[in-house]
């Protein structure tokens, strides 16, 4: 048994974020400013509020950390008193509204994007062990036959009772939807209370709200061949009027892995093989209005990568994409060409095609 090396973008990218943000308006006027650190879904949870109020601030603070962890208490599928989790065992469950609406968003980001996101794949994630402190390489004849017990075919719905039906012993697994659907919950409580904020947990960030400065904020995505804490890239978005949020998505090879017999093993897998993708990207960065579309989309480029069909799912779903390949070619699509800058000294290039 390897090493096993396990480690996020989230602290990386809210560190950024915050750095970056100083707020003092120029009547004087100094708005509440308060930022948290907790730990939910398995990650890092950073937000940064501005209100007010340094009691509104607070209480929006609170309000979406409680609605992160009611989601995940909802979702986890390591938690086994969760819905998901007694869902998986029992195979068969009326669900909460909220659940089940998760369950059925996630299988139609897994048909819109041809089976590349698959919330299906569990039992196949499972024998990975990905969740675990002892991730390792199953044989490829478990892996085939875990293969067998995945598929969104296999999964019946009924929206009259809530019910959720998995055939076969087939498993949900929410890793790949989770944390965006997290920062969507986060994004209700900050609306909802008219906070501006930045909230990072895992590989998705939300920025929202006007900030007092009226400025933009800057969303660092992590070098993929540096530590946690290197950037090799900004976008810089505006949110406020006409665009309320933007969630920033980050799929990496980087960033959840095991060394054994001298490979290293990451936790994106090819749902048609149930190894992990083979490819020459090392990550993608996804940008959208919504979290749970731009982690998916995340997601399913790293496992397809950027062609025609991808293209097609960018345009649809994306405000934009990054993706960044180990030759240090870097493709950004044309939505985020505008607001996209790279850091000076990294080596990366932007390139016009996939590598
Ligand atoms: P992170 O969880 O770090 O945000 P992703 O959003 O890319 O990264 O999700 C990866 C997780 O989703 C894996 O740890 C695994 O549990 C699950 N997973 C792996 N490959 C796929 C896939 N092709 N489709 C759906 N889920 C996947
Ligand atoms: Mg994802």
């Amino acid at each position: 048994m390897g090493s096993t090396h396990l480690s996020g973008p989230t602290a990386a990218l809210t560190a950024l974020v915050l750095c970056l943000l100083f707020t003092l308006n120029s009547c004087g006027h100094l708005p509440a400013d308060v930022s948290k650190t907790s730990f939910a879904m398995g990650s890092v949870l950073s937000a940064r509020v501005f209100a007010d109020t340094g009691e509104a601030a607070d209480a929006a603070l609170d309000a979406l950390i409680a609605a992160v962890n009611a989601l995940d208490k909802r979702i986890s599928a390591t938690d086994p008193a969760s819905e998901l989790a007694r869902l998986n065992l029992s195979g068969s469950a009326a669900l909460s509204d909220e659940t089940y609406a998760f369950v059925q968003k996630t299988l139609s980001l897994c048909r819109a994007t041809d089976g590349a996101a698959d919330p299906t794949l569990g039992r196949v994630t499972e024998l990975w062990g990905f969740a675990t402190d002892t991730p390792k390489k199953p044989g490829d004849g478990e892996i085939t036959e875990a293969l067998r017990h995945t598929g969104y075919d296999k999964v019946q719905t009924d929206d009259g009772e809530r019910t959720v039906t998995l055939e076969d012993g087939l498993h949900l697994d929410p890793g790949a939807f989770g944390k965006g659907v997290g920062c969507d919950e986060a994004y209700k409580a900050l609306a909802g209370r008219g906070c501006a904020g930045v909230v990072s947990l895992g590989g998705t960030v939300l920025v929202c709200g006007e900030k007092p400065d009226g400025t933009a904020w800057s969303v660092g995505i992590r070098d993929p061949k540096g530590n946690a804490d290197s950037y090799c890239a900004t976008l810089t978005l505006k949110t406020g009027a006409g665009t309320p949020a933007f969630f920033i998505s980050t799929s990496g090879s980087y960033e959840k892995t095991f060394t054994e017999n001298g490979t290293v093993y990451h936790h994106i897998l090819d749902p048609g093989t149930g190894h992990p993708v083979g490819t020459d990207l090392l990550s993608v960065t996804a940008v959208s209005g919504n979290g749970c579309v731009s982690d998916a989309l995340s997601t399913a480029l790293f496992v397809r990568g950027y062609t025609d069909e991808t293209r097609g799912w960018i345009n649809e779903y994306l405000t934009g994409a990054v993706f960044i390949y180990a030759d240090g070619g870097v493709i950004v699509t044309e939505g985020l060409r505008g607001v996209f800058g790279l850091t000076d000294g990294t080596g990366y290039r932007i390139a016009d095609k996939a590598s």
